[in-house]
């Protein structure tokens, strides 16, 4: 696990130079429109094929889930020759955009046995927001989890404090703890849940989540702080530093079909777990990554800092009956 661990740092610390340097020079052309509607960029393009050139130049017979695939490129020569031009910064050897999209699709595996899942960009509306994002990769063997690295480019070493330092990364290895770190690779601290009940974190987009619900349950359990609404799964990493005492995001009612990806979700939980904290599904149930891309098997998501986790779920049950 250790060589698995230095190369998903690697590749993710990558992942995040492109991503800001995509950031930082954007212009409209480079975000497209997804066949469900949602957006996809040049970054979330290079940062997946980095990342999976990276564990396949590693481990060859590892299997990657991504969340993008080529198809929408091959489709775009214009949007295809500025992925290749950025993803090129980054390689040694000039690089053909045939190339960048074989890299692309190393992500189109299946989940089984041992694989990888990667969210080259998750919260991609924080990223054209230029509010939170985060590149998730996770490594899950026989369905448990035993590497998350999170990269946050745009998440201050500490939430509350005045005009500090951006960029972090959360390193989990199962049974070792979780591990801070700045975008240039520098350690920065083991980090650990707050036993103390204060505010609680929600998704930005309302639509991924349901509000109501959630102040309620907020209510309920007596925080009275307002919450801290966050892109992506940087929301793990505030829970896992203490910032916030819990993650929830129950099922929009306007979308009842709706199931989670498990790019979504494997990275961030383990970041929480070793951080001292508990991640579940809206029922309690474990979260199960071996039913596809999609955890058809799970409800929405409750992560807290561990002791309040029995009485979010009591709280839940109670507001919503059963979320079925
Ligand atoms: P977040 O930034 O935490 O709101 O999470 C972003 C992720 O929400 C995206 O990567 C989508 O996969 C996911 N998403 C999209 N629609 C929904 C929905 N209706 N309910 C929950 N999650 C969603
Ligand atoms: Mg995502």
């Amino acid at each position: 696990m250790q060589s698995k661990k230095q190369i998903a740092i690697d590749a993710v610390l990558k992942a995040m130079r492109l991503c800001e340097q995509v950031q930082a020079e954007m212009v409209s052309t480079d975000a497209i429109q997804k066949r469900d509607r949602s957006p996809v960029t040049v970054a979330d393009f290079g940062s997946q094929a980095l990342i999976c050139k990276a564990i396949g130049d590693a481990f060859p017979d590892d299997v990657v889930v991504a969340e993008e695939d080529a198809q929408a490129l091959k489709e775009n020569a214009a949007l295809l020759s500025r992925v290749t031009s950025y993803v090129d910064g980054f390689t040694k050897k000039r690089v053909s955009t045939d190339t960048v999209c074989e890299w692309i699709d190393r992500g189109s595996g299946d989940v089984g046995k041992s694989f990888w899942t990667l969210d080259p960009i998750d919260g991609t509306k924080g990223f054209l927001r230029r509010d939170q994002y985060a590149i998730a990769l996770a490594y899950i063997v026989d369905g448990i989890v035993q590497l998350g690295v999170l990269g946050c480019p745009n998440l201050a070493y500490r939430l509350d404090a005045m005009d500090v330092e951006r960029g972090c990364l959360f390193v989990a290895a199962r049974g070792e703890g979780t591990h801070l770190y700045t975008t240039t690779g520098d350690f920065l601290e083991q980090v650990c849940v707050s036993e103390e009940t204060h505010r609680f974190a929600e998704s930005f987009e309302s639509s991924h989540g349901d509000s109501d619900a959630h102040s309620k349950i907020a209510e309920a359990l007596g925080i009275t702080e307002s919450p801290v609404r966050m892109d992506s799964q940087a929301k793990y990493g505030i829970v896992s530093r203490g910032e916030a005492s819990l993650y929830i995001r129950l099922p929009n009612p306007a979308f009842p079909d709706y199931r989670e990806c498990i790019w979504d979700h494997a990275a961030g939980m383990i970041v929480v777990q070793e951080a001292g904290g508990t991640v579940t599904d809206a029922n309690g149930a474990p979260l199960n990554f071996l039913t596809g891309k999609r955890m058809h098997e799970n409800r929405g998501i409750v992560a807290t800092n561990g002791k309040l986790h029995q009485r979010v779920l009591k709280v839940v049950s109670s507001q919503l009956s059963v979320v079925s």
